[in-house]
């Protein structure tokens, strides 16, 4: 359960009860819950999953053979907690589950942040460790069909407090399970939407506000699902988690190439295309190798590709991120910083990395009284950037006053609103046919 968004998948099989503790595995909770279930009792109870907090390190600590012990001994001190009518189930590792009275839960909830048991130290020395668990808990209140869903819930439940709220635990909620619904959704659809051609390029210009002329654009993914145009925020982020986000930069970065390849065939002057890389795709140590080949297989000029990375706080990450832009600049592929200013990016970036292009953030124009020093900060950056030979473009410019803030800060290249919204390639072609912009098109 040590990863976000780890899917629980409930093994059943014959035997039911866990080999280390002798609690009831997966098959034989679930059995229990049927049984409720027939009963029509599950409704008086609530279903918790958790996880000791850490334990990874207990068992550095003391050893896998004295974790084990550990997590026995905790399993007694959990027998001894419940009631004769609740259950306990210990699905493997340190992930449990339970099924606790209503009226009981807050008690539960209290005994599980601190529970005590010995370990043997170094010298057989015995001490007392207090072991705290993450906990997701799901108040049973409706009809259960699929009994699996006394675990799942609490689960998804485990997952939001952890990763969203930062907490040690959380209930389960209807848009909490609705949304990890939709989440799941979109991760089952995905690859046959891809191999349906559901999405889309669109293609938002960037525009040279004083020589007013497209300069580039950036492609911008959409799915259209059943008709409707679905936009990024919706599935990006469950893509990322399950990892599958990688298959779609890559088509968007064919499709890209594809098009520039169309353009050019056609007799159509093109600009340089920018396409993001989620940091997910950056674990894959052939990343930059792919993206060339991609680029190469397409007969498109490097010159007319971007790839756009976020930042990260993350050390590990930071490494990461450092060797994927150098080693797409040895390969001669541009890269751009995107989103900087929002909240992530240090100015160690401008040094350490071999990077083309500065993305400033929206944020850092998204206000509506741009004090003297926001004023000061994004000039020194721009001068700081361009000083250091890197381009820079700021996002998400939509009003008059923004841009010329943006303009006396030192800025020309904008994307944004103001301009331009993200295009369907037929109404891009049209602004690559004329690349003058002699009034603003998005309203
Ligand atoms: P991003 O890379 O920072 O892209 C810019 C986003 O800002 C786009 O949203 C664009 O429509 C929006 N935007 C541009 N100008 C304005 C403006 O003036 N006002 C406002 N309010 N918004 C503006 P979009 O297309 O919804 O994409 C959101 C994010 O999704 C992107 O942020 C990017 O992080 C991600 N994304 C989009 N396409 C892809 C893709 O193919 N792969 C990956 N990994 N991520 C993608
Ligand atoms: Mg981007
Ligand atoms: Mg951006």
């Amino acid at each position: 359960m040590a990863d976000k968004g780890k899917e629980v998948n409930v093994q059943l099989n014959n035997r039911t009860t866990q080999y280390l503790t002798g609690l009831y595995n997966a098959s034989g909770y679930i059995q229990s819950v049927e049984r409720l279930n027939r009963f029509k009792k599950l409704q008086n109870y609530t279903a918790f999953f958790f996880n000791i907090k850490g334990f990874g390190n207990i068992n550095k600590k003391y050893g896998s053979k004295e974790g084990d012990e550990i997590i026995k001994r905790y399993a007694m001190k959990l027998k001894a907690f419940v009631q004769k009518d609740e259950y306990l189930g210990h699905l493997g590792e340190d992930d449990f589950v339970a099924l606790i009275l209503k009226a009981r839960r807050d008690m539960f909830l209290y005994f599980l942040s601190r529970v005590g048991v010995t370990a043997s130290g170094k010298d057989r020395q015995k001490e007392q460790v207090f072991l705290s668990a993450s906990v997701g808990m799901w108040d049973i209140d409706e009809e259960v069909e699929d009994a699996r869903e006394v675990i799942n819930r609490p689960s998804v439940a485990l997952i939001h407090a952890r990763y969203i709220l930062h907490q040690s635990s959380a209930l389960a909620s209807t848009d909490m399970i609705n949304k990890d619904n939709e989440k799941k959704t979109i991760i089952e659809n995905f690859r046959t939407a891809l191999e349906n051609e559901e999405f889309l390029v669109f293609y938002q210009p960037k525009v040279d506000s004083r020589k007013r002329c497209l300069v580039g654009a950036e492609g911008l993914v959409r799915w259209k699902h059943d008709g409707e145009m679905v936009s990024p925020g919706a599935f990006i982020p469950p893509l990322e988690q399950s990892g599958e986000i990688l298959y779609l930069d890559y088509y968007v970065l064919q499709k890209a190439c594809l098009d520039i390849r169309k353009w050019i065939d056609e007799g159509i002057e093109p600009v340089r295309i920018s396409v993001n890389f989620s940091r997910k795709d950056l674990a894959d140590r052939e990343l930059p190798d792919n993206i060339n080949h991609i680029i190469q297989e397409f007969g498109v000029d490097k010159d007319l590709i971007e790839i756009e990375v976020t930042e990260t706080v993350d050390d590990v990450e930071h490494g990461i991120l450092a060797d994927f832009i150098n080693r797409l600049h040895e390969l001669g592929i541009m890269t751009a910083i995107d989103d900087f200013g929002s909240g992530y990016s240090s100015l160690s970036t401008l040094r350490e990395f071999e990077v083309h292009t500065l993305k400033i953030d929206r944020s850092f124009i998204n206000t509506d009284d741009f004090s003297w020093k926001d004023e000061i900060i994004l000039m020194n950056i721009i001068t700081m950037a361009k000083q250091l030979g890197i381009e820079v473009l700021t996002e998400g410019v939509e009003r008059e006053d923004q841009l010329s803030f943006v303009n006396n800060a030192g800025c020309d290249v904008i994307q944004g609103f103001y301009f331009d919204r993200p295009l369907p390639e037929e109404d891009f072609r049209k602004r690559l046919k004329n690349k003058k912009y002699r009034r603003r098109y998005a309203r």
